[in-house]
């Protein structure tokens, strides 16, 4: 494909880092990226891969935009309150970059389709962008099932993690956090609050994971889990390693089709 002049002039910062350059930002045009939940989280990661041209962006939310989202989720305006999540978001990144194409998927990702989303546009890269262990856990199944990397973050109060899996390269999810915790054990963003730029630090840092992928780069964050301390300003990297007992990604997976654990405690807990 040649680019247009827009397009050199608008990637020309990409193209002229020589870990990029004209290839590289071929490499980003022709990127699928799948956003699950366009919330504190999704709302950065799919900004930032729609500025640096990633092709095509699936974005899955069951929402709507509520007034409380917005001291976060920045791909919303107060004028979107009462709209879907995934029609907002896909209004921005248009008027963000038209070289993009989005995708949407108003639904509750789930057991039942959450294969049937990955597959639809035959996604390269998936970003978890919901605060639900449930479904965090469901992303991780699917991905070692389906063979997708993915960017797994989470983020509470002042207090943020992430990490990558690649498949056959490192640990998954599972490999470090087993289980989902029992239902209720631990609060969510609306009971214990978040501060706003958490989604901003933690899912740019999704963002960033899922463009090197696309570039072919190295010192991805397989094989650690990154966390942030905003109180402290504190980041840490913590070594994790894959686990052949693990039930999903082991040598001997008892997980072998997906499930849906326990439902979300609240629609509004899905993309905080
Ligand atoms: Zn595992």
């Amino acid at each position: 494909m040649n680019f247009t002049d827009e397009q050199l002039e608008r990637y020309s910062r990409h193209i002229i880092l020589k870990e990029v350059g004209v290839k590289g930002q071929q490499k980003l045009m022709n990127g699928k990226a799948l956003i699950i939940g366009a919330g504190g989280l999704g709302a950065p990661a799919a900004m930032y891969l729609a500025a640096a041209g990633v092709g095509t962006l699936g974005i899955a939310d069951a929402d709507t935009v509520d007034l409380s989202n917005l001291q976060r989720q920045i791909i919303h305006s107060t004028a979107d309150v009462g709209k879907p999540k995934t029609q907002s978001a896909k209004e921005t990144v248009n008027a963000m970059n038209s070289d993009v194409e989005v995708v949407t998927y108003q639904e509750l990702v789930n057991a039942a389709n959450i294969a049937d989303i990955i597959n639809d546009k035959n996604y390269d890269f998936i970003i978890d962008g919901t605060d639900n262990f449930p479904v965090k856990f469901l992303i991780n199944d699917a991905c070692v099932m389906l063979k997708k990397p993915f960017a797994h973050a989470g983020i509470i109060r002042f207090q943020g993690q992430l990490m990558t899996y690649i498949p056959g390269k490192g640990p998954c999810y599972r490999c470090a956090f087993r289980n989902p915790p029992p239902a209720g054990a631990v609060p969510t963003c609306r009971q214990a609050g978040v501060l706003g730029v958490m989604g901003g630090v933690i899912g740019t840092l999704q963002a960033a994971e899922a463009i090197k992928y696309f570039l072919g780069m190295d010192g991805l964050l397989t094989g650690s889990l990154l966390t942030y301390n905003a109180l402290t300003a504190e980041f840490r990297k913590i070594p994790l390693k894959a686990d052949d007992l693990c039930p999903v990604c082991g040598s001997t997976p008892s997980i072998t089709a997906l499930v849906d654990y326990e439902p979300p405690a609240c629609a509004d807990c899905v993309s905080n």
